[in-house]
């Protein structure tokens, strides 16, 4: 059935939901996708009417230059359900500002705000069943932008692909863990793509994160490339230390995500009177704190875990082991951040958002 709606989204919707095959007690982070995607082509100067239709494969040719160039960028945000069944967003005007700066940084043109909303709340509505309350519980969302003109020289694309896919999700990372603070790799370089949310910038970790994940480390601290001396973000996270009862994490540059969870932290420690410091933050500095004691936690922030304690970090061969506290900061921002994105705390900042 094809329905053309006021805001001329076209929509086609799926005959049957493969909702009734999937275990929702054991997902697995990003491999079930629920029965619609939202989809957006950008022809001739302009995005033209976007569609919301069955997920499904799709057709693309082998020469679209984001296979050869990695003319790619994209988002991650979640949606929650609370136990009225109302959906809320957390803070999607920072992501949709997001996809646009990492867009501009790849010469991709930036999405439509008015399709972006109108596409997602229709999107989240339509797979609305998919969505499970409970405070762990959440729908991942992942809008993405490829470019999709099938020529392959090395310059920007005239046509480029929009897409929004959902995929149920429950909070992982659950267990605290164990990091490598970089020592030869980068993730990012000044003047490069590093604050961008571009495709390539996650390939290239992943064989690094292979070689730490070898020596019994999950993730990766990155270093700036120039000295390794200061610390900068996770691969998917932004980065915490707590030192006393003092957090630092690193300041936005171009070479870090503006991670939306990493300024909402910023905020609640000013709310309940925790010192923030954001300045850089130097591999010495860590080191010399967890050796006195005074190095009381790291934790990551990202959308993905929200909060991910740290348990113990690798420098130059030395590991050092942090103890897990029972009152940590890691899991009270943990806790009033998931308060406030399941609709079951205030919300004094405003960063809900309901569908
Ligand atoms: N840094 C990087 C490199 C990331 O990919 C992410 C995940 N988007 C983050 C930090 C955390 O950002 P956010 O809190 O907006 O999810």
């Amino acid at each position: 059935m094809i329905e053309t709606n006021p805001n001329e989204i076209v929509i086609v919707k799926s005959e049957t939901s493969k909702i009734g095959s999937v275990d929702f007690d054991n997902l697995i982070f990003g491999r079930v996708f629920t029965d619609h995607m939202f989809v957006c082509d950008y022809e001739d100067g302009k995005w033209q009417t976007p569609q919301i239709m069955p997920y499904q494969a799709m057709t693309i040719e082998p020469s679209a230059r984001v296979f050869h160039y990695g003319q790619a960028v994209f988002e991650g945000m979640k949606a929650y359900k609370d136990d009225d069944g109302r959906i809320f967003l957390f803070r999607p005007d920072q992501n949709f500002n997001r996809i646009n700066k990492s867009a501009a940084r790849l010469a991709i043109p930036e999405f439509r705000k008015d399709f972006f909303f109108e596409g997602l709340e229709k999107l989240l509505k339509l797979d609305s069943d998919w969505i499970k309350p409970g405070v762990g519980n959440s729908m991942y969302i992942r809008p993405f932008v490829i470019a999709t003109e099938p020529a392959i020289s090395a310059s920007p694309a005239m046509s480029y692909r929009f897409m929004i896919i959902l995929s149920p999700a429950k909070a992982y990372y659950n267990e605290p863990v164990r990091v490598l603070f970089a020592e030869k790799y980068s993730r990012s370089a000044d003047g490069g793509v590093g604050f961008a949310k571009a495709a390539g910038n996650y390939a290239a970790q992943f064989y690094p994160t292979s070689l730490a994940q070898k020596k019994g480390f999950q993730q990766i601290i990155w270093t700036d490339a120039n000295t390794h001396e200061y610390l900068e973000e996770a691969g998917t996270m932004n980065i915490f230390f707590r030192v006393n009862d003092t957090l630092i994490t690193a300041p936005n540059n171009d070479r870090i995500l503006d991670g939306v969870t990493r300024k909402s932290v910023i905020s609640l420690a000013k709310d309940l009177g925790i010192e923030c410091e954001v300045r850089r933050v130097s591999v010495k500095e860590i080191k010399a704190a967890a050796i006195d004691g005074s190095l009381k936690e790291i934790f990551g922030a990202g959308t993905a875990a929200v909060i991910s304690p740290v348990s113990a970090f690798e420098h130059a061969e030395e590991v050092y082991e942090l103890e897990q506290l029972d009152n940590s900061y890691a899991s009270l921002f943990k806790e009033k951040l998931m308060n406030i994105q399941h609709n079951i705390s205030e919300d004094p900042h405003g960063w809900r958002y309901e569908v």
